[in-house]
C-alpha cells in the first residue's frame, strides 16, 4: 500500500502513526481554540462546562458482519464504544449525533429500523439524547454507522492519557479477552453450548463501557484510555502519551472467567487479553497511594479494580514479566486499523504469546 502524504506530511499507514501524523497536521487549529486535539480518547473543548467530544465509526466488513451481529447489536455496540471513550476522559455522556450510509436492498429497510429503534432505546438506558445527524444511501452497498458523541466531565476530570507518572500503578477494572473470545467462536460457528460461551457472546454483541467507574477514576487517575483495541496495543498508547514505560506483570492481568474456562492453555488465554480487544474496559493509571482506595470505592458499584503493573521510565519499556519473573519484550499486538487481513474478520492474531499451541478450543 503506498504511504499517503499531506502537504510535507507522511503518513504511514500503521494507524499510531497515522493518528500521530493527524495530531501534527492538525495541532496548530486545537492550539488557537484551547482544546485538546487529536491523539485522546476524546477531544477536550473550552468553556463552562468543559466538553469532551468523539467520534467513532463502524464499518461493514471491516468492523461488523450481519451473519454475527443483529442491527440492535450494531446499535449498540456502536453507542457503548462511544461511551467507553466518555468514560475514558473521566466524563458522562450527554448527546450524540448519527451517521448512516446504508445500502438499498430488500432487507435493508427493515434492518434500518431495527438499528434506530435499538439504538434510541439504549439511549434512553444510557441518558444519551440524540439530537441529528444525516443519512444517505451507501452505493457500493457496505452499510456504515458513525456515531459522535459529547460528554461533561466529572469532578477531576478531564482524564487524558498523557498525566501518568514513573511509579503510577497501572490497573484495569473488570477482566480481559471476553469479547475477543466471543467473536472468536461466532466467526468459526462453534456450537454455543454453556455459560462461559453465552457470556463471551455477550461481551462481544452486547459490550457495557465502565461509565459507573468514571466519576471516581476522575478524581483519582492521573491517566485514562479505554481498551478498545486490546491491552497489547493501548497500554503502550497511554505509556507513550505520559513519556513513560511500563512493566505489566503477565499472571496479574485479570483474564475473563469465560476465557479461563473455555481456553485451555495460558499462552492462549493471555493472548486473548493482550488482543482480544473491545473489552472496553478502563486503564488507569494513579499513584500507588490511592489504588487501595480506589479500588474499594468501584467495588461498591461491582467494578473489579486490578492492579497489572507500573508505569517506569521510558528507556524501560514494554516489558511484559512472566509467571517466573522473568522479562519479555512487550507483546504490542490487537487491532490495528492497517493491519491485513482484518483482525475482526480473520480472528485470528499473527503474533504468539506464549509457547506455540494449536488452535483448539476445550468446550466443558
Ligand atoms: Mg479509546
Amino acid at each position: 500500500v503506498e504511504n499517503l502524504t499531506v502537504s510535507r506530511l507522511r503518513l504511514d499507514l500503521d494507524e499510531n502513526a497515522l493518528v500521530a501524523g493527524l495530531a501534527r497536521l492538525f495541532e496548530p487549529a486545537a492550539k488557537q481554540l484551547g482544546a485538546l486535539g487529536i491523539g485522546d480518547d476524546a477531544a477536550v473543548l473550552p468553556g463552562r462546562p468543559v466538553r469532551v467530544v468523539t467520534l467513532d465509526l463502524l464499518a461493514e466488513g471491516e468492523h461488523f458482519r450481519w451473519d454475527l451481529l443483529t442491527p440492535r447489536d450494531l446499535a449498540i455496540r456502536a453507542l457503548e464504544a462511544n461511551l467507553s471513550d466518555i468514560a475514558a476522559m473521566g466524563a458522562r455522556p450527554e448527546a450524540a449525533f448519527l451517521a448512516v450510509a446504508w445500502p438499498v436492498d430488500r432487507n435493508s429497510r427493515r434492518a434500518l429500523a431495527e438499528l434506530l429503534s435499538g439504538l434510541a432505546q439504549h439511549a434512553r438506558r444510557r441518558r444519551v439524547a440524540v439530537l441529528g445527524g444525516d443519512t444517505v444511501r451507501a452505493a457500493n452497498g457496505h452499510a456504515l454507522l458513525g456515531i459522535c458523541l459529547t460528554g461533561i466531565p466529572h469532578a477531576g476530570g478531564p482524564v487524558p492519557r498523557s498525566g501518568g507518572r514513573p511509579g503510577d500503578v497501572l490497573a484495569v477494572t473488570g477482566s480481559l479477552g471476553g469479547a475477543g473470545l466471543g467473536l472468536d467462536l461466532l466467526a468459526h460457528r462453534t456450537p454455543l453450548r454453556g455459560a462461559p460461551a453465552a457470556r463471551a457472546v455477550r461481551r462481544f454483541r452486547r459490550p457495557t463501557a465502565q461509565l459507573g467507574a468514571a466519576p471516581v477514576l476522575a478524581r483519582h487517575a492521573r491517566a485514562l484510555i479505554d481498551l478498545s483495541d486490546g491491552l497489547g496495543r493501548d497500554a503502550p498508547r497511554l505509556a507513550r502519551a505520559s513519556g513513560c514505560g511500563f512493566e505489566i506483570s503477565a499472571a496479574a492481568i485479570p483474564i475473563d472467567p469465560a476465557v479461563r474456562s473455555l481456553v485451555g492453555e495460558p499462552g492462549r488465554q493471555l493472548r486473548y487479553a493482550l488482543s482480544g480487544g473491545e473489552d472496553f474496559e478502563l486503564l488507569a493509571a494513579m499513584s500507588p497511594k490511592k489504588f487501595t482506595f480506589v479500588r474499594n470505592e468501584l467495588k461498591k458499584s461491582g467494578v473489579a479494580f486490578t492492579a497489572i503493573g507500573t508505569l517506569c521510565h521510558p528507556a524501560h519499556i514494554y516489558l511484559l514479566v512472566d509467571e517466573a519473573g522473568g522479562r519479555q519484550p512487550w507483546p504490542e499486538q490487537g487491532w490495528d486499523l492497517f493491519e491485513p487481513p482484518p483482525r475482526r474478520l480473520d480472528a485470528r492474531p499473527k503474533t504468539r504469546v506464549g509457547k506455540s499451541t494449536p488452535r483448539t478450543l476445550h468446550t466443558r
